[in-house]
């Protein structure tokens, strides 16, 4: 993936791994549980930004690594893709965003464990979190996998990017369909839909479609909307596929 780790990146990875599997036995935090399929599925899956958005931007991997962007990953889980990229991405200051307690817990032991301990971990719900301060336009890039079709997604998203920031939001093979239904809200919210990427994931067979949204304009007030609304009426319309968590 052109991405060169160092002795101690790949020990991080290790000791991760190791975690996850620990962890996984008494709580519900990943359904892969076989160890390569934990470095192709979650590790260098997370990892495939890196790559993608250097060359969607023309900067060479390290010239992006060399930048100090603000980034969160909303609907963390067990740490896919923010904490995977924190290994490789030090320059950067990464915040997790992550609504299941049990999940906060374990992404704080990682965190500590790992000797990161300026990843900010928050235990709340995006469309909360997007109304306040400093997360209201606090972020250069707003990542997301796995969380929600992309309609109800780019709203819990979109707020959190500063105008001149992107979004990115990790998909499979549904991402143009979504994309299409997304567009709407995506205007309405400040964005503009800039790209997406087809990434090549050594030993992974499915499609892996990253959506890069560009952040163009402020996003109105009142978004992300209360009472579940992004997800009971999304802006735009529902696609046909939508894409399951992977645990709630
Ligand atoms: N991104 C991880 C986890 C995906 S599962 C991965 O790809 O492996 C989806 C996660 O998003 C769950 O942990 C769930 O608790 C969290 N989540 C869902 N909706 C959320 C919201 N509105 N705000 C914060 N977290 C949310």
């Amino acid at each position: 993936m052109g991405l060169v780790l160092s002795p101690a990146q790949v020990a991080a990875f290790q000791l991760y791994l190791d975690e996850l599997l620990a962890w996984n036995e008494q709580f519900n935090l990943t359904a892969i549980t076989d160890p390569a399929q934990v470095e192709t599925r979650h590790f260098l899956d997370s990892l495939a930004l890196i790559p993608a958005l250097a060359a969607h931007e023309g900067i060479p991997v390290p010239a992006l690594l060399s930048r100090p962007l603000r980034i969160v990953d909303v609907g963390a889980g067990a740490g896919f893709p923010g904490l995977a990229l924190r290994i490789v991405w030090p320059r950067a200051r990464f915040a997790l965003v992550e609504a299941t307690g049990k999940k906060v817990r374990f992404l704080d032991h990682v965190a500590e464990k790992l000797g990161l301990g300026d990843t900010l971990r928050i235990q709340g719900r995006a469309e909360e979190l997007a109304l306040r301060e400093p997360h209201r336009a606090g972020y250069d890039l707003v990542l997301a996998r796995a969380v929600a079709a992309l309609p109800t997604l780019v709203e819990y998203l979109l707020p959190f990017a500063k105008r001149g920031g992107r979004v990115v939001a990790y998909k499979g093979s549904a991402a143009h369909e979504e994309a299409l239904c997304a567009e709407q809200g995506i205007r309405t919210l400040g964005g503009r839909l800039s790209k997406l990427i087809p990434a090549e994931i050594p030993g992974l067979a499915e499609t892996r479609v990253l959506v890069v949204i560009d952040k163009v304009a402020q996003t109105p007030d009142g978004y992300p909307r209360g009472r579940g609304l992004p997800r009971k009426q999304p802006l735009g319309c529902k696609p046909v596929e939508e894409e399951a968590e992977e645990t709630v």
